[in-house]
């Protein structure tokens, strides 16, 4: 059993962070090392480009156009490194068997898609799913080798949302009472899967590109966590755009306002939605780099 005085830490790592076999084992030396002093929870999103490459596909697909089938290749190659490279060989057979399942029903999909020539947006939430389901299995097969009990969990089982296909809605109580029931029924680590969820009929819905954060804010405040950490490939928020003025620096500290201001200029360091659900429960939100481990990142709180 987790000892009960842990503290309770959210990471969840995004794309980029994820974006290749040695991205997600250094993922998995952050993860490892942050669960020696607390329970954590780690979301994820799609491995980098992936999700755009699903979209991609799709479009071209419903054009009738066979270009689809080099752009599914393309997301297929970028999973075969990081399948190759998994640690224990009882773990990859496994791993290597669900993958299989999921790109033979993508596969499938987009091939039904090109036939009849049309997409629906229900039907590309579908699509999209296969991004997270696979870094999720990824990642807590590289946590497992480290010693961790880590298991891959599908949110389509935790969050519930409307039928907005594409951007869906989350009806937050049903949200949380399944968060709760899930979490105080396992000890083992979960890998959630960001940005994807399920209506009431259990359909596959997405929370609207970027929505990784906002899974991983739920959670945070849902728990509640005691602290939600939104790992990126940037320093933290900056005090002005680096590519306009050379001399920028991540701000150290900032309040949910002053964040969801500079959201709306442009700041797109975590999703503005996201910064709700940390306020409500006064979560503080630390924004941290995982290729920069020597940056401190920027902490969001109410002061
Ligand atoms: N994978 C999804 C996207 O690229 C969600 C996310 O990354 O937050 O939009
Ligand atoms: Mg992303």
């Amino acid at each position: 059993m987790t000892p009960l005085h842990l503290p309770l830490h959210v990471l969840k790592f995004g794309g980029t962070s994820l974006g290749s076999a040695e991205r997600i084992e250094h993922v998995g030396q952050i993860v490892a090392l942050a669960a020696g002093d607390a329970r954590i929870v780690v979301v994820v999103s799609a491995m980098g480009g992936v999700t755009s490459d699903l979209v991609e596909a799709t479009r071209l697909a419903a054009e009738g156009d066979e270009a689809y089938l080099a752009v599914l290749d393309r997301i297929i190659k970028a999973h075969d490194e990081p399948l190759a490279e998994l640690p224990s060989e009882q773990d990859r057979e496994q791993v290597r068997a669900a993958y299989q399942v999921w790109s033979e029903e993508l596969e499938d999909r987009l091939h039904g898609i090109s036939l009849v020539r049309e997409c629906t947006a229900r039907t590309l939430d579908t699509v999209l799913a296969f991004g997270e389901l696979v870094s999720s299995m990824l990642l807590a097969s590289v946590l497992r080798k480290s010693g961790l009990d880590a298991d891959a969990c599908d949110a389509r089982r935790l969050v519930v949302t409307d039928d907005a296909f594409g951007g869906a809605r989350v009806d937050r109580e049903s949200t949380a009472e399944r968060f709760r029931g899930h979490f105080a029924a396992t000890d083992t680590l979960q890998v959630v899967t960001g940005f994807i969820a399920a209506n009431p009929g259990g359909e596959t819905t997405t929370l609207g590109r970027g929505g990784s954060d906002y899974t991983a804010a739920l959670l945070g405040a849902d728990l509640p966590a005691d602290r939600l950490e939104i790992w990126t490939d940037v320093d933290g928020v900056m005090s002005a755009d680096p590519r306009l003025v050379p001399d920028a620096f991540p701000l150290p500290k900032l309040s949910y306002d002053e964040l969801m201001e500079l959201s709306h200029f442009g700041a797109k360091v975590v999703h503005p939605r996201s910064v709700h659900p940390a306020r409500e429960r006064g979560i503080p939100l630390f924004i941290r780099n995982t290729f920069n481990l020597d940056c401190e990142g920027t902490l969001v709180s109410e002061d």
